[in-house]
């Protein structure tokens, strides 16, 4: 029979090292100093906002799924509210005669915890200097001093009260559960229970599953469910005992995937798929052209017409680049311009000219792309553009 209080702690100390990694290692972070979403290790740029709004709404979509299907699993074996207030609890009771130990020692974690916390908006070493400098006049610096402060009263006062009164999930959860949802009940058609009030007292919410399985306050733990199995195992009663995980609330065994959830399971993976086909084929090097018609075109003292354009260049790899420009379908037109070089991570504006021989248009308006090419990737991008040249050329 499984223990879910040992696979909880097991999945618990899982989430919470996986909660100290995912900063570290650029798995998902939102660097706001640098304007940067960091996705799975791609570097997204502000810019690139479309991905990375593609990018948060597959993680909601995510949430979604996992609540149609799993109800509140997500709160008791994988949320870190809920692992650090459970941790908080353990070890104020190890503690419980030796308090100013206790909030010594929780003060410390809360440091750590704020620091791992703002490390998923700010770069890490950057935080860490901060931290180690006793920063507290610049924003990174205030926010660390304050969100450490709030860490530290969550786990010594607010704990598992923050779930049923400030989180949202537990709230929206009741929306999107439905007959199919996994949930923790109470079934007792023999009267076996013993009143023995086992699960009441196990249970971290405080409540007393035998009311109801959709109680607002339960995050679906199934603590309650080992604790009537002990009692009733020692009873030498038949087990499982009286409380058990099922999808929904009907007491046959049945297969939980209905159409709704094998639609939405395979919308989910469709999602998964463009979205990380999109960030596989983007370009690491960002290139931008647009013209500069704050005056139509300039007659040169050479005999020549020039038309102003203006480019935009970002580098969002970790290697440096370079990029060429060329010209097609403008004959007889020349651009004098050097590749432009770009370290890793930077971003350069500019400007440059293309001059035609006057009167060799026979149009106002000539067509003509602007091709560039990257190095060392040698990906390609064509700009359409126009070339304006003054009327009398005609
Ligand atoms: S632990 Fe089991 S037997 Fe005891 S009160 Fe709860 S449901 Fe009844
Ligand atoms: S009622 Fe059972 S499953 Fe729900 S929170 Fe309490 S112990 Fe966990």
């Amino acid at each position: 029979m499984v223990n879910w209080h040992r696979l909880r702690k097991r999945i618990h100390l899982i989430c919470f090292l996986i909660f100290l990694a995912l900063p570290f290692f650029n798995v998902i972070r939102f660097d706001i100093p640098r304007q940067r979403f960091y996705f799975f290790g791609y570097e997204l740029w502000i810019n690139e906002f479309g991905i990375i709004f593609f990018a948060m709404m597959f993680l909601m979509f995510l949430i979604v799924v996992a609540s149609v299907v799993l109800g509140r699993v997500y709160c008791g074996y994988l949320c870190p509210q809920m692992i650090l207030s459970e941790a908080a609890i353990a070890l104020e009771h190890r503690l419980r005669r030796h308090k100013p130990l206790f909030y010594a020692v929780l003060a410390a974690a809360s440091v750590f915890l704020a620091f791992v916390f703002i490390a998923y908006f700010v770069e890490p070493r950057d935080l860490a200097r901060r931290l180690l400098a006793i920063d507290l006049r610049t924003a990174a610096g205030i926010s660390g001093a304050v969100v450490t402060l709030l860490t530290f009263l969550d786990f010594s006062v607010l704990r598992l009260r923050f779930c049923t009164t400030a989180c949202p999930y537990g709230y929206l959860q009741g929306m999107l559960s439905d007959g199919n949802t996994l949930l923790v009940q109470y079934r007792d058609e023999g009267h076996t229970c013993i009143e023995c009030k086992k699960c009441v007292r196990d249970c971290p919410m405080g409540i007393d599953i035998r009311s109801s399985p959709f109680q607002i306050e339960c995050v679906h733990c199934g603590e309650c469910i080992d604790s009537c199995n002990t009692i009733l195992g020692r009873l030498k009663r038949p087990l499982p005992g009286l409380i058990h995980y099922s999808w929904g609330v009907e007491d046959k065994p049945r297969f939980p995937f209905d159409a709704k959830r094998v639609v939405l399971l395979l919308v989910l993976a469709l999602y998964a798929t463009g979205l990380f086909a999109t960030l596989s084929t983007r370009h690491a090097v960002l290139v931008r052209i647009s013209p500069d018609r704050s005056t139509l075109y300039r007659a040169g003292a050479d005999g020549r017409i020039y038309n102003k354009f203006r480019y935009t260049l970002a580098n969002r790899s970790h290697k440096p680049a370079a990029v060429v420009f060329s010209l097609d379908h403008l004959p007889g037109a020349s651009l004098a311009m050097d590749p432009v070089s770009l370290k890793p991570g930077r971003s350069v504006e500019g400007e440059f000219e293309i001059s035609s021989p006057a009167g060799s248009r026979g149009d106002l308006v000539t067509h003509f792309e602007i091709r560039t090419s990257t190095i060392p990737e040698q990906v390609a991008d064509t700009f359409p553009m126009t070339f304006i040249s003054p009327t009398e050329a005609k």
